[in-house]
């Protein structure tokens, strides 16, 4: 049976990018899903964010130093430049994020390109990994060989789309710690107390959301099940459990606004949605009366909108978290190979590792970045 030079695992973003500069090598992709890249086809509303004018290890949550460094070899300008020399279009959209201008198929279709020389081994789902002098890759149908493995096998979320806890499980297997995983980019479940946001269900609006000394200011989004939208998904990046801070008129002085009394109802006069008002007064037993009747105690209730504070219930879970938080030890891999030190040639890249970062393209990124990073350092050690 053939022994491949280098397998991957998952034909994801991190492992396309690493494979399709490894030309001279015998490569094996392989992939429990029917196709390559699940996760770049849908990310973005199909048009795929891939990464963001601002990039720096402040955006992630992780190892600083192993993030600058990638940063430092392998940026997001290097990745425009890239997709450029590719004949990718692409554009600049809200919040510096960079989208693929037609489809993010665009984006498959280079790495398709990119990796012909690969062989991939498509709807083939890892289950264990052995070393027996090399490599040996157990898939429900056969056993693949290399001498160089790559778990590139992303994180936990959307297993619709192909997501298991592979990577986790072979990292264990050879004795590597795993940091906690959690879902993360996800939407928050909400206690009693907040279950008014709950009758909202369909309406976005701009606030502040703060979470430990992070400030996102973006659009939250009431959803069915709790509250959702940008402000919400950065801000769960950064939230453990315990209280968030949401102002949800972040331009507004409310109790300026309700002192200049008037004959307008509350609800007509702050500059949000009516029905959120009215929602929100139901929860505080307050009428929606004209402003020339507030009392201050009233007043300062509904000023409590600038600076709301709550403890969500959870979150909405792996299936509907963009990524995973936590992962394979990045204390335990070399910062300039993303080689474990614990075991020769075995590698850990893209979001299997304990590095996440916010929304905004930044994943991608960082996926990218650290496949680039691992072809460059195998490349250069053939070289040696
Ligand atoms: C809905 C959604 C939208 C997103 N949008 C964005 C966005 O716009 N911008 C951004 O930066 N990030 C986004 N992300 C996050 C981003 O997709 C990931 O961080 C990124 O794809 C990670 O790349 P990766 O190569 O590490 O892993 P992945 O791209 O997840 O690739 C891993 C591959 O491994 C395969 N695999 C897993 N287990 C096995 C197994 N046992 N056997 C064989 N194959 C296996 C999977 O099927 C998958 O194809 C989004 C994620 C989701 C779920």
């Amino acid at each position: 049976m053939k022994t491949f030079d280098i397998a991957f695992i998952g034909a994801g973003a991190s492992s396309l990018m690493a494979a399709s500069f490894l030309k001279d090598k015998a490569i094996a992709i392989i992939e429990a899903s029917p196709k390559i890249a699940p996760k770049i086809k849908i990310s973005g509303g199909g048009k795929c964010n891939f990464t963001n004018k601002i990039v720096s290890e402040n955006n992630y949550l992780g190892d600083k130093e192993l993030i600058k460094k990638t940063f430092e070899k392998f940026d997001e300008k290097d990745l425009l430049k890239f997709f450029k020399e590719q004949n990718l279009e692409f554009e600049l959209k809200e919040d510096g994020k960079y989208f693929c201008k037609n489809r993010s198929d665009d984006i498959i279709s280079i790495f398709a390109k990119l990796t012909k020389h690969c062989k991939f081994f498509l709807e083939h789902c890892v289950k264990k990994v052995e070393f027996k002098d090399e490599f040996v890759i157990k898939t429900e149908k056969e056993e693949i060989r290399a001498k160089k493995l790559v778990i590139s096998s992303g994180g936990l979320s959307y297993k619709s789309l192909g997501a298991s806890d592979i990577g986790f499980q072979i990292a264990k297997d050879f004795n590597h710690n795993i940091i906690n995983p959690t879902p993360a980019l996800v939407g928050f479940t909400l206690q009693k107390d907040q279950f008014w946001m709950k009758n909202l269900s369909g309406i976005s609006i701009p606030v502040s959301l703060h979470v430990k000394n992070k400030k996102f200011s973006n659009n939250l989004l009431f959803a069915h099940k709790g509250i959702s939208g940008p402000a919400v998904l950065s801000g769960s990046l950064y939230w453990d459990n315990g209280l968030i801070l949401v102002d949800f008129l972040p331009n507004y002085n409310i109790v300026k606004l309700l002192s200049k009394k008037s004959k307008k109802q509350i609800s007509s006069l702050l500059p949000i949605p009516k029905r959120f008002t009215k929602e929100y007064l139901k929860s505080i037993e307050l009428d929606d009366i004209s402003t020339d009747k507030l009392k201050n105690d009233d007043i300062l209730k509904i000023a409590k909108l600038n600076n709301y504070e709550f403890s969500p219930a959870g979150n909405f879970g792996y299936t509907k978290a963009e990524v995973t938080r936590g992962g394979v030890d990045t204390d335990e891999i070399n910062h300039l190979s993303f080689e474990s030190i614990i075991k020769k040639d075995l590698y850990f890249i893209g979001e299997v590792l304990n590095v996440t970062g916010e929304l905004g393209g930044y994943n991608f990124q960082w996926a990218f970045s650290s496949g680039r990073i691992l072809a460059k350092y195998i490349l250069s050690k053939d070289n040696m």
